[in-house]
């Protein structure tokens, strides 16, 4: 006789934190500290309790969650080196001062907004201010005190820092030529208006699952492959201009390249779809484990013809137009150098060293485009800025000028290609130092690669990270540098980096190879990409492009 089993019952399955099929708990912390409040909230804390009683008021839910919603993250305490980063609790690594990043939509600022940007990194931030990879500028050693003096001014030239940072959608990148590049598709702008208008500081998209980053735009010109939705501008054959739908990329862990729902969208419906996307991040999205909660992570689930489905029956209520590809270059343009518009002037890009400036570059910025005849500047995903509207007759005085500001516009390819992020100096999980590595590295290519440097025809780009996150989009690189820590040829445990190759976007868009073991100490960097470019050089096909 046999012994009876039990009935094996069937594994049940967890949720993963969708709200709309009911998985509202279990809460992770970051869940339960926007679910307690909603962040933006916050602002009338920090306005009328923070700003008066000083750091030491903060109530740490708001300091180390909800204050990102207004563009704020205490920056790291100086002197706590990268080895131990991963060794301390958060309230370790906390200075009383504060990274504030302001969101520049489009990246689009006038003269004016550009000095009072200039003038309050002198009246606050000690005159720092970096250019973004997502164009927005960020400021250091702020402090609470100040915040609402600092917001009152920017508001009053009409800039933000508004879901800035948290998990909200965060500054719309958009082509730094739009609306003047004689190439262009179509002009994103109006939509990246309309969604700002319609949808920026509203409670329904302020708790998102995680980040939510957008890019539109007529040209492919914003690394469009790694943005949470992407409108890219193309041509339809019968509709003609408009922009292709794209969902789900993004880096960090899991890399994925964007996928293209097929859909062809003219322009005024893009703050529709837009919403009817980041609903369904809002509502599908996986919210149990933060790490699995990009939208990215529903897309690949999914797939885009599911994801095209519920978009078009449950939040649009119609069918969207099929559409065809966009054209895509076989590099990305950075904008760098002397280019004519559709107008017939012309526009000036110039490259600072890893997007780093400073309040007193950035108004003298403006009154050198301002001398030039121009109103209009323009920061670019690439860490670069560029003014536009420069009649023939003012450009050669502009380039001069802002040569002198240490904006060079025409600039040797390590300049223009590199890229960094914060790094250790106030970012509290990096591990290594990026942006003075990023200038040392470039002046000292300049002095060693002299003799090849005609040669380098197409641009290396190298982006440098201070840990394993991809702030400085380390995988699309040429020459990706992820920052930690390794072991010299003495045994020492010193700051360095693991190589990616071969990365890009563009025609070929793919991430860098991480070679195993491919690791170099900081102190070897400057030789280690020396002697890449050097064997590209040598070994390459006239015109080819960095081996992918
Ligand atoms: Fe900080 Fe890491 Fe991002 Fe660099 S990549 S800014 S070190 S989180």
């Amino acid at each position: 006789m046999s012994t009876p089993t039990t009935p094996k019952r069937a594994p049940r399955r967890r949720g993963e934190g969708q709200w709309a099929l009911g998985y509202r708990e279990p809460l992770n912390p970051n869940e339960r500290s926007k679910k307690d409040d909603n962040p933006l909230n916050v602002r009338d804390r920090i306005e009328n309790i923070y700003a008066h009683g000083g750091f030491d008021s903060i109530d740490p839910g708001d300091l180390r969650g909800r204050f990102r919603w207004y563009g704020l993250y205490t920056q790291r305490k100086p002197g706590i080196d990268g080895g131990r980063t991963a060794t301390l609790e958060p309230e370790e690594l906390d200075d009383s001062y504060f990274m504030l990043r302001v969101r520049i939509d489009g990246g689009a600022v006038t003269t004016e907004q550009l000095r009072v940007i200039g003038e309050l990194s002198k009246d606050y931030a000690r005159d720092t201010a970096d250019i973004t990879d997502r164009q927005n500028i960020q400021y250091h050693w702020i402090q609470i005190e100040d915040m609402p003096t600092i917001w009152e001014r920017l508001e009053g030239a009409g800039l933000t820092t508004m879901e800035a940072c948290g998990d909200s959608p965060r500054v719309i990148l958009g082509s730094p030529v739009a609306g003047i590049a004689t190439d262009e598709v179509v002009d994103g702008t109006p939509a990246i208006d309309e969604i700002k208008e319609r949808y920026i500081g509203l409670p329904e998209f302020s708790n998102l699952p995680r980040k939510f980053k957008t890019a539109i735009s007529g040209l492919p010109d914003v690394a469009h492959e790694v943005h949470d939705i992407a409108f890219v501008g193309v041509d339809h054959p019968e509709h003609g201009p408009g922009f292709d739908l794209w969902v789900g990329g993004g880096l960090s862990t899991n890399p994925m390249i964007g996928q293209r729902l097929g859909t062809w969208v003219p322009r005024d419906e893009v703050p529709d779809v837009w919403a009817g996307v980041i609903s369904i991040f809002r509502d599908y999205g996986y919210r149990r484990l933060r790490h699995r909660a990009r939208i990215k992570f529903l897309v690949k689930d999914w797939g885009a013809e599911k994801f095209r489905e519920v978009l078009e029956t449950e939040y649009l209520k119609r069918k969207l137009v099929d559409g065809p590809a966009p054209k895509v270059p076989d590099q990305p343009r950075d904008h760098v150098g002397v280019h004519e518009q559709r107008d017939g002037n012309f526009y000036v890009g110039a490259a600072p060293i890893a997007g780093r400036v400073s309040g007193s570059t950035l108004i003298a910025v403006a009154e050198a485009a301002e001398a030039a005849g121009s109103h209009r500047v323009r920061f670019t995903p690439q860490q670069k800025l560029i003014v536009l509207d420069v009649a023939k007759s003012e450009v050669d005085g502009l380039r001069t000028a802002l040569a002198g500001l240490g904006l060079q516009t025409d600039p040797s390819p390590w300049r223009r290609g590199v890229m960094a992020c914060t790094g250790i100096e106030f970012c509290k999980l990096a591990i290594v130092e990026t942006k003075a590595r990023a200038a040392n590295l470039v002046t000292t290519l300049e002095d060693r690669l002299k003799d090849i440097t005609a040669d380098v025809t197409t641009p290396i780009s190298v982006h440098i990270n201070g840990c394993p996150n991809s702030c400085a989009r380390i995988q699309t690189a040429d020459i990706g540098l992820k920052g930690q820590i390794v072991t010299d040829a003495d045994g020492n445990q010193v700051e360095g980096f693991q190589v990616h190759l071969g990365g890009g976007l563009g025609l070929d868009a793919g991430f860098g190879r991480k070679l195993r073991g491919h690791k170099v100490t900081a102190d070897e960097l400057a030789e280690y990409v020396e002697r890449v470019v050097r064997n590209y050089v040598a070994d390459r096909e006239p015109d080819e492009r960095f081996p992918q």
